[in-house]
């Protein structure tokens, strides 16, 4: 298993539970945010050609939080389903839209590659405005001390 492109051939045939990771830089994670693993955990049906998979991605990234400018690590955990379908089993035109739609996917009949869906999942996970907790008082606006560290002596 080379981390989320899966290998149909070795999956056992109706279902199979595979754990997989990869560098976040393999699939496609390359902010110096994603230092870690990404990992994924599935369960993955078959039914003839059509391959349908379940399971959650998770990873960890490094962020600044907005308020207080600490560097903090956020767990990011995400839920994933996903069907595909074997090339060739609509037109090419049909299996383009179906590509467009969110958790359609198509396999050659021997690899399934999760990486663009996986890397759109875990950045879908990231905060807009990342603070290092929801109550982080952040800095002082008169003298910039850290707030959450006591009172500065500023008047408020
Ligand atoms: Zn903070
Ligand atoms: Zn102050």
């Amino acid at each position: 298993m080379t981390g989320f492109v899966l290998d149909l051939g070795t999956l056992r045939p109706v279902m199979d539970r595979v754990e997989v990771e990869s560098p976040a830089a393999d699939i496609g994670l390359t902010q110096p945010e994603w230092r870690e693993q990404v990992r994924g955990s599935f369960v993955v049906e078959r039914s003839g050609d059509r391959v349908s998979v379940r399971g959650t991605v998770l990873s960890r990234v490094h962020l600044e939080c907005v308020r207080c400018l600490r560097e903090f690590d956020l767990p990011l955990e995400a839920p994933m389903v996903l069907y595909a379908e074997r090339t060739g089993s609509t037109s090419r035109e049909e299996q383009e839209q179906l590509e467009r739609d969110d958790y359609m996917l198509f396999h050659d009949g021997r690899r399934l590659d999760l990486r663009e869906t996986v890397r759109e999942l875990m950045l879908l996970e990231l905060p807009i405005t990342p603070v290092c907790r929801e109550d982080c008082p952040g800095l002082c606006p008169k003298c910039g001390a850290e707030l959450s560290l006591g009172p500065c002596g500023c008047s408020p």
